[in-house]
């Protein structure tokens, strides 16, 4: 890439309203961002001399300082299922996934936030690759819009496969916070993707301050990563927990909650079920109760094994017991299939490929992580 390429405004994670603010610094009125933003996200044009509506003279313009630039895919791989996942060039050697999981009439969409993750979930492939950096709002979105793109889905009409979009892919969405935000509301966004906010999900594992802030600028629909009942099991295997224990994450969640215009919406609780590390009857008791006055679902995931996570699959009868427990106690609870696993899609499997500026992966490779058994 040139210099003067690099110079270019990327238009593709930019709102509305950002938009709008950059044609008027080239002296141009703010309307004209509607018809750009509806060119590059329904109709799924990157190319400035393809928007008619748009003046000659503007598109000139377009094309000397702007760009529209989705992610390089370094390649897609479908699944038996159904599910398509893609490898992402995400720079300095490394590369974040994305994956599409279909299931009857709705596609839901894992978008990454981040290359690589600094949280260290004991459990979770990507948190074992360390931290590289945030993505760009564009970055984010070029997720969505790539998807899109290889379904042959940007038509302002007709049916979508995209239906659903979930920050739990790659990366903490909190701790990307304003890249997040931007990307979310052009998923919402009339002009764009039109997504339902029920329809588009952040997934987080606790970053309370930013939670706290996240009710200010958006209200796409929550869903918290508890995985254990209890602050001693959760610390071993979400060590944010120590920062922010369940009780406080809770609090904030239910404030988020609160903050909702609609009063019927509930948090999703996530829950990764490890064989005798969470899957025990007294796990789904403790959950039971902590989660008695608050407005969730739950979602069981069995957890996936990976090379060196030195965990295992919950049995399928420690599963429909935990399960059991929770619907007795009145709860919606489902249980997350297992979707994409001959591709290495199936959740908490994502890794890419990640530059570690935290050389955490060489530290998994040197000693191997002791697993905790709790009671
Ligand atoms: S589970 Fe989420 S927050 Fe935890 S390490 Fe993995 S990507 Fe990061």
């Amino acid at each position: 890439m040139t210099p003067a390429q690099t110079e270019k405004t990327n238009l593709l994670g930019l709102s509305v309203e950002k938009l709008a603010a950059f044609f008027e610094t080239l002296g141009e009125k703010r309307f004209r961002a509607v018809q750009v933003v509806k060119w590059i996200h329904q109709n799924g044009v990157n190319d400035f001399a393809e928007m008619t509506n748009v003046s000659k003279n503007l598109r000139r313009k377009l094309t000397e300082v702007a760009e529209i630039r989705a992610p390089e895919v370094l390649g897609q791989w479908d699944s038996a299922d159904g599910t398509r996942k893609w490898l992402i060039r995400a720079g300095s050697g490394s590369a974040i996934e994305t994956v599409f999981i279909p299931d009857g009439d709705r596609g839901t969409l894992c978008v990454s936030s981040q290359v690589g993750c600094s949280l260290d979930c004991s459990f979770c492939a990507t948190g074992k690759q360390g931290f590289n950096r945030d993505l760009s709002a564009a970055e984010i979105i070029g997720q969505v819009w790539l998807a899109c793109q290889s379904f042959g889905q940007l038509q302002p009409k007709g049916p979508r496969k995209v239906t659903n979009v979930v920050m739990m892919g790659m990366g903490e969405p909190l701790l990307n916070f304003d890249n997040v935000v931007d990307a979310m509301n052009l998923m919402m966004e009339d002009n764009a993707y039109g997504i339902s906010k029920r329809r588009v999900t952040l997934s987080t594992s606790g970053v309370v301050p930013a939670l706290d802030r996240l009710a200010d600028v958006t209200d796409v629909s929550l869903a918290i990563s508890l995985h254990a009942p209890t602050d001693a099991l959760r610390d071993t295997l979400v060590p944010i927990n120590k920062k922010y224990p369940i009780a406080t994450l809770l609090d904030s969640a239910k404030r988020y909650i609160e903050r909702m215009p609609d009063t019927h919406r509930k948090m999703t609780i996530e829950y990764t079920l490890i064989r005798e590390v969470n899957d025990r009857p007294e796990h789904a008791q403790q959950l039971a109760e902590l989660l008695r006055d608050i407005p969730v679902k739950i979602n069981l995931i069995p957890f996936n094994p990976f090379e060196l996570s030195g965990y295992q699959r919950v049995s399928n009868n420690a599963l429909r017991r935990f399960q059991q427990i929770l619907l007795d106690k009145g709860f919606t609870v489902t249980v997350r299939t297992t979707r994409g696993d001959d591709i290495d899609a199936a959740c908490g499997q994502l890794a890419g490929s990640v530059n570690d500026r935290t050389r955490r992966a060489e530290r998994y490779r040197d000693a191997e992580r002791p697993v905790r058994l709790l009671g």
